[in-house]
């Protein structure tokens, strides 16, 4: 298998899956969770949003998580934002790396956002514009990239489309993003191609964001490496969803991803016992089972660390 020797994971859980959460997860523990998980050996972590409290109650404490985290050196520490107010207030955070999304199906966009695809973009420009004057890393993602709940299929050209808006951009970073749970490894491996293909000699990332709605998230993440993807989204123990995507769950589990990733020896950085401790104790202070199953299990025991490698 031609897979690469590292791969860089960003753990959007503290995003993505915390804002599915029905109860308020008291900050105090959000902080915890997140905290832990910078001792794993993680580099990017995606801690919270800035979208209005109105609209994501549950990450209202944006401000106060990006204060009271303990971070670590070499750890990035991003959160998504949906307009150029966002963009304000994670300057005034302190954040170095901002994510943006629009979705390429105009019935989900609108269902997300209540804005069409041009109106997102015309939003974004101008947040991106002042995020990079800032001296911030920006993220866009296209998210229904391989299909939508809502719309059903998503043509390849609409994606591009809005792809192309964000590289004219001047992002760092482009993420193709399975919300609902739809591609499939042969959907992903074309489209991982393409993109790879026409970001070379660029010094734009491609980014994958798999969910697991239908136990293919794995599959796609195993497609994209073969085409040579190395930055890869998961979520601490599978948590999350998407409110506007049936039956969506969450992404693609952190532990399930490092075991399998390690030991196929692809490096992660990331130390699987330390991030199995690390889901177990979200799991106990979320007071339910999440979906991942290397917590369960218990990890495939070459996959963990040589000590020589910390
Ligand atoms: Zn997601």
């Amino acid at each position: 298998m031609n897979l690469p020797k590292k791969v860089t994971i960003v753990d959007v859980g503290p995003r993505d899956g915390f804002q599915m959460e029905p109860g308020f997860i008291p900050t105090e523990q959000k902080i915890q969770i997140i905290d832990r998980l910078s001792e794993t050996g993680i580099k990017r972590i995606e801690v919270t949003s800035f979208v209005h409290p109105k609209y994501v109650p549950q990450l209202a404490d944006a401000e106060e998580v990006l204060a009271r985290i303990k971070r670590k050196e070499g750890v990035i520490y991003e959160a998504l934002v949906p307009n150029a107010k966002g963009v304000e207030r994670a300057i005034q955070a302190g954040v170095e790396h901002v994510s943006m999304v629009i979705s390429a199906s105009e019935s989900h966009n609108k269902a997300n956002v209540n804005m069409t695809v041009a109106e997102s973009l015309k939003t974004l420009k101008e947040a991106v514009k002042l995020a990079l004057s800032h001296g911030i890393k920006v993220t866009t993602g296209v998210g229904t990239a391989f299909g939508c709940a809502l719309e059903g299929w998503v043509p390849p050209e609409k994606v591009e489309a809005v792809a192309d808006e964000f590289l004219d951009m001047g992002v760092c970073e482009l993420s193709l993003g399975d919300t609902p749970g739809l591609a499939n490894p042969a959907q992903v491996s074309e489209m991982v191609r393409y993109y790879l293909q026409k970001l070379k000699g660029t010094d734009v990332g491609l980014r994958l964001h798999f969910h697991d709605s239908r136990g293919q998230g794995l599959a796609n993440v195993l497609a994209a490496m073969l085409e040579g993807a190395t930055i890869i989204d998961t979520a601490i123990c599978g948590m999350g969803g998407c409110p506007y995507s049936p039956g969506a769950t969450g992404n693609i589990a952190s532990g399930d991803t490092v075991n399998l990733l390690e030991a196929m020896g692809i490096d992660t950085g990331i130390d699987l016992m330390k991030l199995i401790e690390c889901e177990r104790m979200t799991q106990d202070l979320l007071g339910k089972e999440l979906p991942g199953q290397t917590i369960k299990s218990g990890p495939i025991p070459w996959a963990l660390k040589k000590p020589k490698s910390g």
